[in-house]
This record gives C-alpha cells, sequence and structure tokens, in this order.
C-alpha cells in the first residue's frame, strides 16, 4: 500500500493472493488493509491537503502531464498486467490503457480552466466574487472490470482540481492500481496527495470512507447494491457522492435500420471485455422485418468469437472475474431456455482441457427472450447477447425506458426524426446512436436511475470535486 510517500505493509501484517482468471495461477500478492490503514491513509491525505490545494494549477497540470507521459511510454507493459491480471484480450487492454491515458491528459488540460465569476449585484455598492475551490480529501472505491481507467477517471479530475486522496481497488485487480501509482508517483505528486489501501475485505474500508469527518467526498464505480450502501451512509454523515452503478442497456433496431451494421455494431460491443461492462446492451430490440437478416449477421459473429486466454492469438473474449460471475450468467441463460428462449450460439460454460483452470463461459447468442425471464431484468455482466423481436415502434421507447438502470442506450435508424425522438425520450444518460463507442475523456459519462450519481469525463467531472464560494464585497 503507498499511504503519506511511502509503500507500507498493512498494520495486521497480512497479505492477499492475486490470480490470473484465465489459468487460476497466483500472480502476485499484495498487503490486506484494514481500518488502521484507512484511517491513517485519510489522515496523510488531510494534512497533504493544505499544501497541496494552494499548489498553481499550472504546476498541477505539469505533474499529470508527467504521468500522461509515463503513461503512455509504459502502456505495453500495462496492458500486459491488465491481460495478467483482469483477463481481457491484449488489444483491449491495449484500448483501456489507451483510454485510461486520455483522461490524465485531459485532467492535465482542465486543470488550468478552473475559473471563477465575477457578479453583478443590486446594491450598487456591492459585488459578488465567486471561487471554485477543491473539495478536500476524496475517498476512491473502484471496480476490477476496468482497472485502470477507472482509476484514472477519478484521480486525473481530483488531482487536477486540488484535491488529495485515498483510493481502495478492487480486490480481484489491485496490482494494476499498484502500477497506476507507481506512475503517479514517479511523475512527482507529493507526499499524502496520493495513497492507496488494498484490502480483501472492503467492508471495513469503506466504513472508514463514509464515517471519517476528514473524508468530505466518495467517488465509488462498482454494483448498485454497494454503491446504495455507500451513498447511503455518506449521505448520513453529509458527505459528497458521485456513483457510477450498473446499467441494464437496450439496443433498439428501428425498421428503417441498416440491419447488418446494426448486428456488426451489436456483435461488436455486447462482447467487449466478454460482456463485463456496466454500458454493455443487455435487451437488443429488433423490429420484426429485421430480425432474421440482423439475427443471421449476429449467429455468423457471435460463431466466429473465439474464446480463451487474452494472451493467445484470434481470441475476442477472456474469463469472467470468478466462478460466481459464471454461475450468474448459466443461471440466466437456463432461466430463460426454461422459460423458452432459444440459443442459437453458445448458452453452457467451457469446461474442456485449458478452460478447467478459468472462469470461461461460451459466447451466446439468445432469441425469443421476453418480459418474464431472470436476464430480461436483471443485468448479466457476461458474454450473453438476448434478441426481443418487437412489432410497434411507437412502444419501443416505453418498453426500453422500463427498466431501474439509466445509464447507457443504443439507436439504430437512417431516420433523422427516429433518431432524435429515440435521443430525447430514453431515460438513459448516454445514448449511441448508430455509435456503439459513446464514450471519451471530452465527453460527460454517467447515469441514472439506479445506475448513478454524477457524471466522469469533460468538465463536467472535475465539477464533481470542486466547491463553490461565494464572496459578497461591500465597497
Ligand atoms: P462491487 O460493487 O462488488 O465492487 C466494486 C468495488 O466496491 C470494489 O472495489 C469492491 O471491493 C468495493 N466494495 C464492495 N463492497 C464494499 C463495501 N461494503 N464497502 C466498500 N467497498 C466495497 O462491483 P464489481 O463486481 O467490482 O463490479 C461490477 C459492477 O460494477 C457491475 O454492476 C457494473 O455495472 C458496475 N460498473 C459500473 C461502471 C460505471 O461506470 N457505471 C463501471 C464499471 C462497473
Amino acid at each position: 500500500m503507498f499511504i503519506n510517500g511511502q509503500w507500507v505493509a498493512a498494520a495486521s501484517g497480512k497479505e492477499f493472493e492475486v490470480t490470473d482468471p484465465a489459468t487460476g495461477e497466483v500472480i502476485g500478492s499484495v498487503p490486506d488493509g484494514d481500518a488502521r490503514d484507512a484511517t491513517a491513509a485519510v489522515a496523510a491525505a488531510d494534512a497533504a491537503f493544505a499544501g497541496w490545494s494552494t499548489t498553481t494549477a499550472a504546476h498541477r497540470a505539469d505533474l499529470l502531464y508527467a504521468a500522461w507521459r509515463l503513461m503512455t511510454e509504459r502502456a505495453g507493459q500495462l496492458a500486459e498486467l491488465m491481460t495478467r491480471e483482469q483477463g481481457k484480450p491484449l488489444k483491449a487492454s491495449r484500448a483501456e490503457v489507451a483510454y485510461a491515458s486520455d483522461f490524465v491528459k485531459f485532467y492535465a488540460e482542465e486543470a488550468t480552466r478552473v475559473t471563477g465569476e465575477w457578479l453583478p449585484s443590486a446594491r450598487p455598492e456591492q459585488r459578488f466574487l465567486v471561487l471554485r475551490q477543491p473539495v478536500g480529501v476524496v475517498a476512491m472505491v473502484t471496480p476490477w472490470n476496468y482497472p485502470i481507467s477507472m482509476l484514472t477517471r477519478k484521480m486525473g479530475p481530483a488531482l487536477a482540481a486540488g484535491c488529495t486522496l485515498v483510493l481502495k481497488p478492487a480486490e480481484a485487480t489491485p496490482l494494476c492500481a499498484r502500477a497506476v501509482f507507481e506512475i503517479f508517483i514517479e511523475a512527482g505528486f507529493p507526499a499524502g496527495v496520493i495513497n492507496l489501501v488494498t484490502a480483501a475485505d472492503p467492508a471495513p474500508i469503506g466504513e472508514v470512507f463514509t464515517s471519517d469527518p476528514l473524508v468530505r467526498k466518495i467517488a465509488f464505480t462498482g454494483s448498485t447494491a454497494v454503491g446504495r450502501k455507500l451513498a447511503g451512509a455518506a449521505a448520513g454523515n453529509l458527505k459528497r457522492v458521485s456513483v457510477e452503478l450498473g446499467g441494464h442497456a437496450p439496443f433498439i433496431v428501428f425498421p428503417d435500420a441498416d440491419p447488418v451494421r446494426a448486428a456488426k455494431g451489436a456483435a461488436a460491443l455486447k462482447f467487449l471485455n466478454a460482456g463485463q461492462a456496466c454500458i454493455s446492451p443487455n435487451r437488443l430490440y429488433v423490429h420484426e422485418s429485421q430480425a432474421e437478416s440482423f439475427i443471421s449477421t449476429m449467429k455468423d459473429r457471435v460463431s466466429a468469437i473465439q474464446a480463451g486466454n487474452g494472451f493467445a492469438d484470434g481470441v475476442g473474449i477472456g474469463p469472467l472475474v470468478n466462478e460466481a460471475a459464471v454461475a450468474k450468467v448459466e443461471a440466466q441463460v437456463d432461466d430463460a431456455v426454461a422459460k423458452g428462449a432459444a440459443a442459437l450460439v453458445g448458452g453452457h460454460r467451457l469446461v474442456d482441457g485449458d478452460f478447467s483452470r478459468g472462469h470461461f463461459f461460451a459466447p451466446t447468442l439468445l432469441t425469443g427472450v421476453a418480459d418474464g425471464m431472470d436476464i430480461y431484468r436483471n443485468e448479466t455482466f457476461g458474454p450473453v447477447a438476448p434478441v426481443i423481436t418487437y412489432s410497434d415502434t411507437d412502444d419501443v421507447l416505453a418498453l426500453a425506458n422500463d427498466t431501474n438502470y439509466g445509464l447507457a442506450a443504443y439507436v439504430y435508424t437512417q431516420d433523422l426524426s427516429t433518431a432524435i425522438r429515440a435521443f430525447e425520450g430514453l431515460r438513459f444518460g448516454i445514448i449511441g446512436i448508430n455509435d456503439v463507442n459513446p464514450t471519451a475523456a471530452s465527453a460527460p459519462f454517467g447515469g441514472m436511475k439506479d445506475s448513478g450519481i454524477g457524471r466522469e469525463g469533460s468538465h463536467e467531472g472535475i465539477a464533481e470535486y470542486l466547491e463553490t464560494k461565494l464572496g459578497g464585497f461591500a465597497l
């Protein structure tokens, strides 16, 4: 762990092991922190805040640029570590490292664009000055599915704003977090500004983060259940929160869309990270007039996706994170098939040969999916594309909106009015219109409803780490 400028062991002296999800091999171990370590890290971040928050924006930008350069130079090593620890194919790891680096560069630029306002008053002898200042110590909790970009998406804007931080990465991917910290340390961030606490049991760390009065904000990415719990506890102590949570994205193919292009897009998007993405489509609504062509293209594409070790050539999806994830996907598929869906491709675990050492599920295409099936309502987080055929275009937006989630939605149409109606009518934070990659450092990412509060990326992302201060000046 990294606390107050030093690499340290856990107060307990314990460590926990990290395994490769493709092979089950132990690939490292890290300190097993507890509440004592989290409290020490928060105290270090608090002690560093006065100095760090009064550095110039230009200086903070310089350090972020230095971190960005190092990340770019080490992109290959970071990608290999990610594939080893998280399992995604090497090409996907490289793409994530590039995406993660973009946030560091974007917020190096954005640091110098935090400005105030000089406002008029109705009283002739009064002036108002509005200043934006960092919120203080930020406690961050990140997931395993994007084990580098979810860190930089928080650390970039927090550091640019002048906040200090304590980060707890997911227990499945602490080695990626350690590698990110090594880069930021080498870039020159002073002692106490960035702190890393690893733990096999996250609950005691979460309790410190949400109760310690020195923590002013919680930034979380992960499941809705845990986000709700942390946000609830933080609210009790009036801390600011931003939470990026689960999703259940609809993907709508309108009758005027090109079904082949839509199917190619759906196949590329659904199987990214083996479906372990919060913006992964979980309900593919295909108009009945397009179903045959869409499904046959999907069938070809999904059949061609090879599962395997992310280091092997030609592999399109790696393992799932653990056995519980495989069991959840299997249960959803079995439930759908028992209720009338058909598995046109896959539909089962992969257990033969090398697959037996890891957590693999076959790339799966389900047709005939309907409400009443578990998969229709609950996030899969696995490599399963569920197709629902619909007939009434007037109803499809209502069907798509009928979910507790509100993160991402996708629409395929060639009609401008249909596109605009869908863009305006879908209650989701991110809408891809004929676009399966609507995310970038410059764009606000985040959800509505049970998918979260707040945005990451863009100028909105740094606002999450700033307080507004009003000065009234009587002349
Ligand atoms: P998770 O909620 O179990 O874990 C996320 C993080 O929370 C991990 O670091 C974990 O250690 C920590 N955590 C768990 N219990 C905690 C507690 N009691 N106190 C403090 N920390 C605790 O989720 P996961 O399995 O890692 O990730 C999968 C979920 O994350 C999916 O639902 C997915 O949709 C969501 N996700 C959302 C986004 C987004 O940006 N909206 C991005 C990636 C993943």
